[in-house]
């Protein structure tokens, strides 16, 4: 007797681990525990047993009882768990779960923006490589050979690119780019003037970051070229560019600047949007706030891009887009935008 119930304790307890739905289980129950289930028929069989096995064979098949509701009972919790959303009556008054969905990030968008905006008014939208040259980068752009910015303070020169024992200045040593006008040189070599472009794209600069710096940052960069290129299309850019950010004109004014790759250069500022020009803490009290470098590509751009300077005229503009965007929505650690965080990014969905 002793034998017959260890034997059906082994096989419950198998049956009862191997269930693998909520019906099996309750299956089991009934085999085992039902009225007429085989632990009910021992106890009910009790009376036939000796009187002096009576006791100990009880007492076992009640443990056998109890083990076998304790292992069901663990079982169902296990099975409820695992389809639980099954298991759990349906009660459709419940809120749902919203699907996480993604969106655009918002110096992205910004550029989107801004692509549609020049596509409008007949601009190309170029896009170059992030790993350039020193050739492009700096050669093309009329950056003096001792120029500080070709040193690695500010530019990534990639390691493969060190060819020792050479004469490094002057073979054209790889970079990742520092900034997009040395990829403008790549488009004049493959149009043929006249021509208008915009130019999106990341660049990168071996700086120290604060909230107003990072290492990878996004330019966009336009540039016309015509036969007779009057001085408003210059400002037309400007107006483009700033009005499709803010979503509302911008005053401006043009300041004489120097950048080795523009004469004449020009600094353009825009009048602060924060205090509409009265002054404030952003623009440092002075109401206007340095946006963007521009003006015309000096001869030896053109030159270096295969334009004859004499008969074509060009004005370009180099946008911080992270500057813009920042301003724009008030934004005040450049950081932000690579942090990666969803509790930022899902603000701009
Ligand atoms: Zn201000």
């Amino acid at each position: 007797m002793i034998d017959t119930i260890q034997s059906l304790q082994r096989d419950a307890m198998a049956d009862i681990q191997a269930a693998a739905s909520l019906e099996r289980l309750e299956e089991l129950r009934v085999s085992l525990l039902g009225r007429k289930g085989r632990i009910t028929e021992l106890l009910k069989g009790l009376g036939a047993v000796d009187m002096a096995e009576r006791k100990t064979v009880g007492a076992a098949i009640n443990a056998l009882k109890q083990d076998a509701a304790d292992a069901i009972e663990s079982r169902r919790a296990v099975l409820m768990d695992s389809s639980s959303v099954l298991a759990r009556p349906l009660d459709v008054s419940l809120p749902g779960i919203a699907p996480l969905d993604g969106g655009l990030h918002p110096t992205i968008q910004m550029m989107y923006d801004l692509n549609d905006a020049f596509a409008a008014l007949n601009f190309d939208v170029f896009e170059g490589p992030e790993i350039s040259s020193e050739l492009y980068e700096f050669d093309h752009m009329n950056f003096p050979p001792d120029h500080p910015a070709r040193e690695s303070m500010d530019t990534y020169w990639l390691a493969s690119a060190d060819r020792s024992g050479e004469d490094a200045r002057g073979a054209d040593r790889l970079c990742i780019r520092p900034h997009l006008t040395g990829g403008s040189v790549r488009y004049m070599q493959r149009h043929t003037p006249p021509f208008r472009f915009v130019y999106p794209g990341r660049v990168f600069r071996n700086e120290t970051t604060d909230a107003r710096h990072e290492r990878a940052f996004f330019q966009y960069e336009a540039l016309i070229v015509e036969k007779h290129l009057p001085f408003s299309a210059g400002q037309l850019l400007i107006r483009t560019v700033l009005s499709t950010v803010f979503g509302r004109p911008v005053r401006t004014r043009m300041r004489a600047g120097f950048f080795p790759f523009v004469e004449p250069g020009f600094e353009i500022d825009m009048e602060c949007v924060i205090c509409n020009g009265a002054g404030c803490k952003v623009c440092k009290q002075v109401g206007w706030i340095e946006v963007m470098p521009g003006g015309m590509p000096h001869p030896n751009v053109f030159r270096a891009g295969g334009i004859d300077h004499n008969a074509w005229m060009g004005f370009y503009v180099n946008v911080g887009l992270d500057r813009l965007v920042m301003m724009r929505y008030g934004i005040d650690d450049v950081r932000l935008f690579h942090s990666a965080d969803l509790r930022f990014l899902s603000q701009f969905r």
